[in-house]
């Protein structure tokens, strides 16, 4: 049926020598969705990728595309056999073809009906005028949008994106986000990208896989991976995090900066009244503003302009330090005593 997954990996492993790169990786991919695998530098990210594309053959676990096993159980379908396209990072275009010859390059119809699938996709990624033109011509925006025509032009059962952001400059990369996914959903297909920039991973994505060390630590929305971490490392990988010391009393969780409702993630009946637990803070969970006599939570030990805002390290009385956002007209000095109140309904905290 139609939500059969077109890809499917599960409990893919792959190791290098003594090095395991890829470590138990097992999820579904649905028709049409763009799923983003985000973590840091050498946490296997790259290499799930190129088992997909059959450039690595997995040392255990299976792979199927479209329901069919290309990778696992005694079956290994090498990459010319799969119907998979890639965009890689440095675009990879023939500099001695033109625009037009790019991206007809991996089509196999006859000359009239290749020229009518150059037109559509000149047209999908908004490059009618630019068909005659060599790469050495086009801006390097427009040489994405190439590379992606050119392995969208077979229509790949799933195109991969390794770090395709990752050659054009900040201002750019941020216009471009949006380009590749409208072009990607406009093309309907389904498209697994990896890469380390967690604003880029959010924004483009249908669905986030956050990797750790080999393995998938979370998997979900990019709301739900950021509003609801089940790990402080996917926390702290996806936003600026502080976490305090606190503990359980009577459903509630005490920190050095007040009692809240927390949301906790698993096995809150079973933990007893007191027990320690982690407490996830947000730069904009909290509110500075200055000490009175009653109360002063912790002292301005630096603070970072940010655009409209800043940003406070605060240290707290335990010795504990937080961040704080703060709009910049009420600016607070270093060493200076501040009040602190969560502001967030709904702070999350780890046992
Ligand atoms: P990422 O793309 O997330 O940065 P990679 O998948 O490239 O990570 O690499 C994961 C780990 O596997 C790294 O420690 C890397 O050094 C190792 N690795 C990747 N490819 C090879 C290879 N061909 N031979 C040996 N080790 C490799
Ligand atoms: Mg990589």
């Amino acid at each position: 049926t139609s939500a059969d997954p077109v890809l499917s990996l599960s409990d893919v492993t792959k190791e290098f020598g003594p090095e395991t790169a890829v470590d138990g990786v097992s999820l579904d991919v649905k028709p049409g969705e763009l799923l983003t695998f985000l973590g840091p530098s050498g946490c296997g990210k790259t290499t799930t990728l190129r088992t997909i594309a059959g450039l690595e053959e997995p040392t255990e676990g299976e792979i199927a595309l479209g329901g069919e096993t290309v990778a696992g159980g005694g079956a290994f379908v090498p990459p010319e056999g799969r119907d998979v396209g890639i965009v890689f990072q440095n675009f990879a275009l023939f500099p001695h073809l033109t625009v037009r010859e790019n991206i007809a390059f991996g089509l196999d119809g006859d000359a009239d009906a290749n020229a009518a699938r150059v037109d559509e996709l000149l047209d999908l990624v908004d490059l009618p005028e630019h068909g005659g033109k060599t790469p050495d011509q086009l801006s390097g925006g427009q040489k994405q949008r190439v590379a992606l025509a050119r392995s969208l032009a077979p229509e790949p059962e799933v195109l991969l994106l390794d770090e395709p952001f990752s050659n054009l400059d900040v201002r750019l990369r941020v216009e471009m986000r949006e380009e590749v996914r409208r072009i990607l959903k406009e093309a309907g297909v389904t498209a697994v990208s990896v890469t380390h920039d967690q604003e880029e991973a959010l924004s483009i994505s249908d669905r986030v896989a956050v990797m750790n060390d080999g393995t998938i630590e979370q998997v979900g929305r990019p709301e739900s991976v950021f509003e609801r971490p089940e790990s402080k490392f996917v926390a702290s990988f996806l936003g600026r995090a502080s976490f305090l010391e606190g503990h359980l009393r009577d459903g509630k969780v005490e920190t050095g900066i007040g009692r809240f409702d927390a949301v906790t993630l698993e096995g809150y009946d079973t933990v007893y009244d007191g027990a320690p637990v982690d407490v996830l803070v947000r730069p904009d969970d909290l509110r500075a503003s200055p000490a009175s006599a009653e109360q002063a939570d912790g002292t301005i030990v630096s603070r970072q302009y940010v655009g409209p805002s800043f940003i406070y390290r605060v240290e707290l009385d335990s010795g504990e330090v937080v961040h704080c956002l703060h709009n910049h007209v009420e600016e607070f000095d270093l060493d200076e005593a501040v009040r602190l109140e969560l502001t967030a309904a709904h702070p999350l905290a780890w046992y």
